[in-house]
């Protein structure tokens, strides 16, 4: 278990299979804990597109360190396990009366400027970022939401109408990504343990996981719970999880003839086993493998 599950899950969930951890009113319970909340969304969730686009910042550690203190920071998990986060997001935004919305990855619109529509934000904090008005700022990438100006947004949440994403819809989307080699990530954008948005990453373009390494602060993206494995005797030695994997964990040894797993490397990802024409991979609990039980 990590850390994040010892302080914000319970004996029987990981931090992300809480729904409470989903849920802006059962973590700021009090009125004023709500408007301190709103406040600083205001003041950091503008920020990420023009911070992460100027050097100064991207390479500024001691601004990328207080920030992740502040609560800012994402897991791996696997394909079933957003699946399930998924369906708690969706349980907490019934619940609370909010949306969850897909939106283009900030991270890639600044560094290609491609907009690539491949992240999921839920909740409260997604409308009341709409609320906040961001459709204002004069940062482009800020203007819209899922193809839908924020504009637009704003002016039918006020009337009462939603533009809501469906369950289904968000299945067949991590789906898609999956089949794209994408791994996905749950965060929280500067309010741990409250959950906000899912991504789906690949290592290029991640500047959570670029901050990883520029911070020397895991908790920008921590590994996840998972660890492969392979089993020598169904591997077909075919190749196809070797190409998956975004983090050099998966070696072939001519001279042996077999697949090997770097348990010390592996993110936890689970593309590997995704892509494994013949059941070869078994995604294990860390806690079983000794060598990456303690490595996140
Ligand atoms: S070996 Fe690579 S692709 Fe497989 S789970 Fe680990 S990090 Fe992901
Ligand atoms: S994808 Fe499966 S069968 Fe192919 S090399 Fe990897 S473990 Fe072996």
């Amino acid at each position: 278990m990590c850390h994040w599950c010892q302080q914000h899950g319970d004996r029987d969930n990981r931090w992300y299979e809480k729904l409470d951890n989903y849920m802006f009113t059962r973590i700021f319970p009090e009125e004023t804990e709500r408007e301190k909340a709103k406040a600083q969304m205001k003041a950091t969730f503008s920020e990420t597109e023009w911070r992460y686009s100027d050097p100064e910042f991207i390479r500024n550690k001691r601004f990328l360190q207080d920030r992740a203190s502040s609560g800012f920071g994402s897991q791996i998990v696997t394909k079933e396990e957003m699946l399930r986060i998924s369906r708690l997001a969706d349980e907490a935004v019934k619940r609370e009366d909010s949306i969850m919305v897909v939106g283009h990855c900030p991270c890639r619109l600044v560094l290609e400027g491609v907009r690539d529509y491949v992240c999921i934000g839920f909740g409260m904090p997604v409308t009341m970022s709409m609320e906040l008005g961001y459709g204002r700022l004069p940062n482009e990438g800020l203007t819209e939401y899922g193809g839908i100006e924020w504009r637009e947004l704003r002016r039918d949440l006020r009337k009462g109408v939603k533009v809501p994403l469906k369950l289904e819809e968000a299945e067949g989307l991590i789906d898609e990504w999956e089949k794209r080699g994408l791994w996905h990530i749950v965060m929280s954008r500067g309010r741990l343990p409250l959950i906000e948005a899912i991504c789906n990453c690949e290592k290029r373009y991640c500047t959570y996981w670029m901050n990883r390494f520029r911070s020397g602060v895991p908790e920008y993206v921590l590994k996840g719970h998972f660890v492969a494995r392979v089993d020598p005797l169904t591997c077909l030695k075919c190749g196809s999880c070797w190409d998956r994997c975004q983090f050099g964990a998966i070696h072939y040894s001519a001279t042996s003839d077999n697949v090997d797993i770097d348990a010390t490397l592996c993110m936890g990802c689970g593309l590997c086993d995704s892509a494994c024409p013949n059941e070869a991979i078994a995604m294990v609990p860390r806690e079983e493998i000794p060598l990456a039980q303690n490595l996140w």
